[in-house]
């Protein structure tokens, strides 16, 4: 007698919805999460407000997801952002856009769309045993055994759903990579995605400082977005995103004002030069950062020379910072490599080789931008893995 028709590993974003979908299509479904309460990591996401989703085309999604992104492309046209964005309002969870189509829940409260999620596996039926680590899984004939540390539960179908190596305290402990190699499933190596950045900037003034919008390049690379001073270096979007092309010891050039030309910035100094440096840069800038760029110059407007007024706008415009690192795999944001997508049928997120065994979320070998696009593909991938029928 088989206890389940599907077991979900791993209750994170893509094990809710994979656990969703697995109730909705009828089946008897149990979802095994090893910390006390599902959604660790996505509880920490959008410092805490839960980055959902992200609201952009297919063609957004799909440069929001540089590792692998088109590999979803059957998940997109199967269930996309614009379904979670009608999942969570048809139960009672409304999203709100902010900046760079980010969608969070217009609570602002990551428990929400925590809640909506599991209060919606238990009025479809489904099982959710919390605190329960799953110590292996096997397959004889045509039944799965997932052992947890207490019981040896049976089914027809798993979805492995334990996301990718970062951030272990959050339960992250790449456990799916070894189920996938002990079924001999090749996983690529992994490595951080979307690190902070350490760097030998002066942080200490500028630290906790957060700009919107400004551009920190490297060679033929610009990124303009928000940016965060942190105690080690840069963290934010901008910094994340740019840590794809260094690994330190390079020199990133940053441009506090990318929408305002150097010629207008020499025109306002000129204008503006009866008041204080520091105090026509706070016109633009915040208070901090004004200070930070009108050190070592002289006080007055007035007072600067032509060249000075240049190095001013040059330090404004492309200040260089070295990069001395990047956070490790652990502290980094995603995971970049996972179960090789070779192995995987595209349409279904079955296990070409293993017959029931599926795959969803950071788990596989796919790593996007955050901004809810790594969100969007754990949801997604989770209703498509989880909303395959029983086959005979
Ligand atoms: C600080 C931070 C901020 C982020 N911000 C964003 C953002 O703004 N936008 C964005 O798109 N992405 C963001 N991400 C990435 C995003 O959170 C992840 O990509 C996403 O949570 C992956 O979902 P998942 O369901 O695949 O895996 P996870 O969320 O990692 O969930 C996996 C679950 O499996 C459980 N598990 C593991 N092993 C076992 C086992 N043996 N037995 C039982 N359970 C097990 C874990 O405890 C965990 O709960 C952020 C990540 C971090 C760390």
């Amino acid at each position: 007698m088989i206890d389940f028709d599907t077991i979900i590993i791993g209750g994170g974003p893509s094990g809710m919805m994979a656990t969703i979908a697995s109730c909705f299509y009828g089946k008897k479904t149990l979802l095994l999460e090893k910390n006390k309460r599902l959604g660790k990591k996505l509880a920490g996401t959008g410092g805490g407000r839960c980055n959902v989703t992200n609201n952009g085309t297919l063609e957004d999604l799909l440069e929001g997801i540089p590792g692998n992104g088109r590999f979803l492309y059957s998940v997109f046209s199967q269930f996309d952002n614009h379904d979670i964005i009608a999942f969570f309002e048809d139960n009672g969870c409304p999203l709100k856009v902010e900046d760079h189509g980010r969608m969070f829940p217009v609570t602002d409260k990551s428990r929400t769309i925590i809640d909506c999620l599991s209060h919606k596996i238990t009025e479809l039926g489904g099982q959710i045993k919390t605190q329960t680590e799953v110590v292996s899984v096997k397959k004889e004939g045509e039944t799965f055994l997932v052992k947890t540390s207490e019981h040896t539960y049976t089914s027809r179908q798993v979805v492995v759903t334990t996301g990718g190596k970062t951030y272990p305290s959050t339960g992250s402990t790449g456990f799916g990579h070894d189920i996938a190699r002990h079924f001999k499933l090749h996983v690529t190596d992994l490595e951080p995605a979307e690190s902070p950045l350490l760097t030998d900037f002066p942080h200490k003034r500028l630290q906790g400082i957060s700009l919107d919008e400004v551009t920190l390049s490297y060679g033929k690379h610009q990124i303009t977005h928000d940016l965060l001073f942190t105690h080690f270096g840069l963290s934010g979007p901008a910094a994340l995103r740019l840590s794809t092309f260094v690994s330190g010891g390079e020199t990133l050039l940053l441009d506090f004002l990318p929408t305002i030309s150097k010629e207008e910035l020499l025109a306002l100094l000129e204008q503006e030069r009866e008041k204080a440096v520091k105090n026509i840069l706070k016109m633009l800038l915040p208070e901090r950062v004004a200070e930070f760029l009108a050190s070592d110059f002289p006080e007055k407007g007035k007072q600067l020379s032509q060249k000075e007024k240049e190095e001013l706008v040059k330090k404004i415009k492309s200040l260089p910072i070295l990069i001395t690192g990047k956070m490790s795999l652990a502290k980094s944001f995603v995971t970049k490599g996972g179960v090789d997508l070779k192995e995987i049928n595209p349409k279904t997120l079955e296990s070409k080789k293993i017959p029931g065994l599926y795959f969803a979320g950071e788990v596989m070998d796919i790593n996007a931008h955050t901004g809810g696009f790594n969100i969007t593909a754990a949801l997604c991938t989770g209703w498509v893995a989880g909303s395959q029928i029983l086959y005979g």
